[in-house]
């Protein structure tokens, strides 16, 4: 298929690359220059519009609401080449209520919107093997699937336009507790004197087993906070999910004590790092490191 690909991030440039290995013809663009050299095989565009032109999808990956907005509808914007019958799948994580409004503005010009962002970070990314949560038509989502395949192992279906990032929040919701939970047991685990590596094979033979475990306990053990999935975007989606609840008049106070955490880590400068820096927050307040003996 003919695709736009917008925003080549941690995220967007490994599911851009696997668009091109799949075979599909790839105009890419970026922000700022220079992100879309060794994207081998895909066409670089200058703009947002001159990526959109022609094309029979425009996907999009790019931090926030507001960085859809300017995307879609800024100066340049790829609403310039739309044409009906072009389908827009954006795998940002933004507001369920703006992605509506998105989606009506373009539906006017004949195009649909398929909300489909994604959960696996830059390991699945890479991969190919990222889990899509769609919100949309299911036959526009049926159109959508060569292109899902390429990036992805999984699509579900959550509902209409706008389902798929009310899903993403809850999901994120549900892996910032989980993190905060297995970074606070490390912690009290540590000071009470338990060694990581006999309290991790512990857990990965119980029940407290997760995925997110799963994924970062390699990355704790290293001491490695490089970003796969940069504490600012988190706290964007815990400030996402937390304004959706208080519209919909949900209280959340677990992902609120969790949201004070991130706030206190930001401040002591560590938005670029992967949320799982969080740890060393606890680790100071405690006075201690977890520290793998290898
Ligand atoms: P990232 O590495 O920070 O990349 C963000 C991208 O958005 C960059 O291409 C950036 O362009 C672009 N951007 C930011 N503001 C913009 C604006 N105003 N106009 C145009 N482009 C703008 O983030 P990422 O990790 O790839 O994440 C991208 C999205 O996927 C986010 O919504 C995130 O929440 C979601 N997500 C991430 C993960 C993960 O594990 N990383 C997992 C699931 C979902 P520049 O290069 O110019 O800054």
């Amino acid at each position: 298929m003919r695709v736009a690909f917008l925003g080549l991030g941690i995220m967007g440039r490994s599911m851009a690359a696997n668009l091109v290995k799949a075979g599909h013809e790839v105009a890419v663009w970026n922000r700022t220059a220079g992100k879309d050299k060794d994207i081998e095989g895909a066409r670089s565009a200058a703009s947002p519009a001159e990526a959109a032109h022609g094309v029979e999808v425009i996907w999009m990956c790019v931090s926030d609401t507001k960085a859809v907005e300017q995307v879609l509808f800024g100066e340049n914007g790829a609403e310039a080449s739309l044409a009906p019958g072009m389908i827009i799948a954006d795998s940002s994580t933004i507001s369920p209520s703006a992605t509506e409004r998105f989606a009506a503005r373009v539906k006017a010009r004949g195009v649909d919107y398929v909300d489909a962002p994604v959960t696996g970070s830059k390991i699945a990314a890479e991969a190919g093997s990222l889990i899509f949560m769609a919100g949309g038509d299911e036959a526009v989502l049926g159109r959508l699937r060569p292109l899902f395949d390429a990036m992805g192992k999984q699509v579900f279906h959550m509902g209409a336009t706008g389902k798929g990032q009310a899903t993403k929040l809850v999901m994120n919701l549900q892996i910032a507790l989980i993190f905060e939970g297995f970074a606070e047991a490390l912690t009290l685990a540590t000071k009470l004197g338990v060694e990581v590596e006999r309290l991790l094979p512990l857990v990965q033979a119980s029940m407290v087993r997760s995925g997110v475990v799963d994924y970062k306990a390699p990355f704790i053990v290293k001491r490695d906070f490089s970003p796969n999935f940069p504490l600012r975007l988190m706290l964007k989606d815990i400030h996402l999910a937390l304004e959706a609840a208080r519209e919909a008049r949900v209280r959340l106070p677990g992902l609120e004590a969790v949201e004070e955490v991130y706030d206190l880590a930001a401040e002591e400068g560590q938005r670029d790092l992967d949320y799982a820096a969080t740890l060393t927050l606890l680790e100071k307040w405690a006075g201690v490191e977890v520290k793998s003996a290898a």
